[in-house]
């Protein structure tokens, strides 16, 4: 049997008593880090075998705890934090279970995209998971695109040395006027959360470069925050910032028109006007 069990995402007695009990008395702990889970484990006096399952590994590693779970052994899996499967290994071997016949259940533990999401203030009720973008490229830019046409919450992950960029991306993108939560080493001792515009949060992290793990929660375009609705201000003080950055004329022009919802022509002479 497998047993999916969820482990803290930063604070360790959010591990819970069934999640003890379950690993300390399966046949082996299937993990991403061996050397981390065998802390969190031993924090606790739990000891068993461990062994690595991770994405570089998890083809040949899934096979083996295939069959030993066919032959009867009970297996846990557990990510570095948090539940197996949400943005970690576990779906493949999850899969391959049901498809050998060999029972799944979970010990349901913290989700850091979730526990975001209620602290943010922003509404819970109907939200859209997307964890981390494509990291470069065309793939990123047709998310980002695909970002704007959601009507609810969004929950974004993002390594802290790259959310300067996303947040710049986001801006550029027409989300500059949307609220945005950035929740900052959730359960940890440094817990915080982050409440801006994103146009407001590009200076903001400009002077406080981000330093832990973030979830950013972030309010759709909205018919207030259409980008439609760009002021001449703003669209002036865009304009500015991708000059700044090196961008050329037309490419301002076009990036602004998109923005905006006004015509290239148009602000490719708003552009020249601006930067001469
Ligand atoms: N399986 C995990 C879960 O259930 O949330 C997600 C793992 S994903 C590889 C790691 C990302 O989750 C981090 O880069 C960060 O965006 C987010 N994360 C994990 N722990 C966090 C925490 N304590 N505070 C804020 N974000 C966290």
């Amino acid at each position: 049997m497998l047993y999916l069990t969820g482990t803290p995402i930063g604070n360790k007695d959010d591990l819970s008593p069934r999640a003890m009990e379950v690993l300390g008395n399966v046949d082996l702990i299937a993990c991403e880090d061996t050397r981390r889970t065998g802390l969190l484990l031993s924090s606790f006096g739990i000891k068993n075998k461990l062994v690595s399952y991770h994405e570089h590994n998890k083809a040949s590693k899934g096979a083996q705890l295939i069959e030993k779970m066919l032959q009867g052994a009970d297996i846990a899996l557990v990510s570095d934090a948090g539940m197996p499967c949400i943005n970690d290994p576990g779906e493949d071997l999850v899969r391959e279970c049901i498809s050998n016949g060999i029972e799944v259940t979970v010990i349901p533990g913290p989700v850091a995209a979730i526990t975001a999401l209620c602290i943010s203030g922003l509404p819970a009720a109907t939200f859209h998971y997307e964890g981390f973008l494509p990291s470069e490229g065309g793939p990123r830019k047709k998310r980002i695109e695909k970002l704007r046409t959601i009507d609810e919450t969004i929950i974004l992950y993002e390594a802290p040395h790259r959310l300067c960029k996303l947040i710049k991306e986001l801006d550029e993108a027409g989300f500059g006027g949307c609220r945005a939560a950035f929740c900052r080493e959730l359960t940890k001792k440094f817990e915080q959360v982050i409440r801006l515009s994103i146009r407001d949060s590009v200076s903001y992290f400009e002077e406080t470069p981000p330093k832990g793990e973030f979830v950013v929660v972030l309010e759709p375009l909205g018919e207030d925050n259409d980008p439609a609705a760009m002021t001449d201000d703003d669209i002036d003080a865009a304009i500015l910032r991708l000059h700044e950055e090196g961008l050329s004329t037309k490419q301002i022009a076009s990036k602004i028109a998109g923005l905006s919802g006004n015509g290239k022509k148009e602000m490719y002479a708003r552009v020249i006007n601006l930067i001469k």
